[in-house]
């Protein structure tokens, strides 16, 4: 079993409680995997502290420099990306491919910000009057709290880290209790490349507590979440006191849109993809499929012999499609909703259970699950499962497809399948969603292009990954100078 302790100030040191927790494999649950030491409120205040006096030094080095330690963390992090994709897979349960692919992408974030470092800057604007020069400068915003979910344990880490540091700004990282590892070895790859002490502090432990310390730390400047949208609430309004500039990103209820000329087989596909891929436990995971009633028996048929065909077990089993479910309590979420859907009304066409088979029996596995007869009023029709469970509802055109589609509180990832452009561009136009796919999984992001939510998805203001990532950890400085004189 790996031991982790907290990373405050370049140092290695143990909680001030003295208190730990450990992490289990959830394909296999007699198996530890790590232990932690689990950091509170004090621990917090110290890792704040760090960050708050490195700053000034870390701040006023060149963006050329600091994007020099994140070119060299990519080529460190790179060299370590099968150990590290192993890891990943036995803490958070998906498989080893999805896994690999998690790595190279932090591999990937951490090498576009490290060129980008040679163009980060500011603007210059025309003056109304001679000799005068009017520009702006991109200053680092202080020090950034970084909290991030378990279930892109090192990519999301990645692309949050990324920009903060590249704009300046110290760091204090608290990453999901459930899958920690990948975040507390990011750490140590960035220490390996020469970030000065203080600049990045890692600590693990309970979220609520560390949550408490960044809404009372007045030196926290910047909040940046990825999460659940009731913890983000939460979070935004103790946050809202002392008007620290906070970006949170939460879950949705993604839809993909299969019209009557769609090619089925392609749209079955996609949809089987960004539903049971990942064990569906993806932020853009497709989890309601809105298909036309003049294909909708056609489509569920081909989508249920596609979820039979899915091989569900340990990630790291070689020809595995599905991986195992986090923890128990998000697979006890998951048949909880299997049966409030049958309870009112849907069926259940596939899957729907836990599997005990042989030794899956020793970890978290559950069927890929297609529920069909779904009416858009059903709770299974509106609430994030998070699951390896695709709802499927019946409509009658586009027009009704994009009502049921645009008709929730959430917009984060939705995608269409059709052969008609008109339409194509016409649902660009008017879907409710941050990201819009068109005859593409609702799941999978260009790194380089921007990524946020709208509606209850995301705080709306600033967006994540790309190169306007940089918006959010730096504020403008303007700039007038005459010459004149
Ligand atoms: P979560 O329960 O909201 O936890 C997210 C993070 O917040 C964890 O590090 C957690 O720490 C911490 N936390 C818990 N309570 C807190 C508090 N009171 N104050 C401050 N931080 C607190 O979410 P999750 O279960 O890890 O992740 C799944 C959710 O994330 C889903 O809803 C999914 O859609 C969403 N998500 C969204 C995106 C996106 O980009 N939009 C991407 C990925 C996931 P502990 O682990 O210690 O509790």
């Amino acid at each position: 079993m790996k031991q982790y302790s907290l990373f405050v100030n370049g140092q290695w040191v143990p909680a001030a409680s003295g208190r730990t927790f450990t992490t289990r494999n959830p394909a296999d649950l007699r198996e530890a995997v790590a232990e932690y030491a689990s950091g509170g409120s004090e621990d917090a205040q110290a890792a704040f502290e760090a960050a708050r006096l490195a700053f000034p030094k870390w701040s006023s080095s060149t963006p050329i420099g600091r994007g020099r330690v994140l070119s060299k963390a990519s080529q460190l992090l790179e060299g370590r990306k099968a150990e590290l994709a192993e890891l990943l897979t036995r803490e958070e349960g998906k498989t080893l491919a999805e896994a690999t692919g998690e790595v190279q992408r932090a591999v990937d974030i951490f090498r576009f910000f490290g060129g980008l470092s040679y163009t980060v800057g500011g603007q210059t604007i025309p003056h109304d009057l001679p000799g005068n020069l009017l520009l702006t400068k991109r200053e680092a915003v202080g020090v950034a709290a970084l909290i991030t979910p378990w279930n892109f344990p090192v990519a999301i880490p990645a692309w949050k880290l990324a920009p903060a540091l590249l704009a300046g700004n110290t760091v204090v990282l608290k990453p999901a209790s459930q899958a920690p590892a990948l975040a507390v070895e990011l750490a140590r790859v960035l220490a390996e490349a020469g970030l000065p002490a203080g600049v990045l502090n890692v600590v693990t432990g309970e979220g609520r507590s560390f949550g408490a310390a960044v809404a009372s730390h007045s030196s926290v400047k910047a909040v940046s979440f990825t999460g659940s949208y009731s913890v983000g609430h939460g979070l935004y309004q103790a946050l809202a006191p002392r008007m620290v500039r906070t970006q949170l990103e939460m879950g949705g209820k993604n839809p993909t849109i299969v019209l009557a000329d769609a090619d089925l087989d392609l749209a079955v596909n996609l949809v089987a993809r960004a539903g049971f891929g990942l064990t569906g436990q993806a932020c853009t995971a497709t989890s309601r499929v809105i298909v036309d009633q003049s294909v909708v028996e056609a489509f569920t048929e081909k989508l249920v012999a596609k979820a039979k065909s899915w091989k569900v077990g340990p990630g790291l089993t070689a020809g595995i499609d599905i991986g195992a479910v986090v923890s128990e309590s998000q697979l006890k979420g998951n048949l909880e909703y299997v049966a409030i859907a049958e309870s009112e009304g849907a069926r259940i066409v596939s899957g729907g259970n836990r599997l005990l088979d042989g030794d899956l029996v020793h970890g978290l596995f559950m069927e890929p699950t297609v529920i069909d007869h779904v009416r858009p009023t059903m709770r299974i029709a509106q609430e994030e499962v998070f699951g390896p469970v695709i709802a499927v509802i019946s409509v009658h055109g586009f027009d009704e497809a994009l009502t049921v589609a645009n008709g929730l509180e959430v917009g984060l990832s939705a995608s269409l399948v059709t052969r008609d452009f008109k339409r194509a561009l016409e649902y660009v136009d008017r879907i409710e969603a941050g990201v819009v796919k068109v005859n593409q999984i609702s799941t999978g992001l260009a790194l380089q292009a921007p990524f946020g939510g709208v509606k209850q998805s995301s705080t709306d203001t600033f967006r994540e990954q790309g190169a306007g990532a940089l918006e959010f950890y730096t504020r403008t400085k303007t700039v007038y100078l005459d010459y004149s004189v």
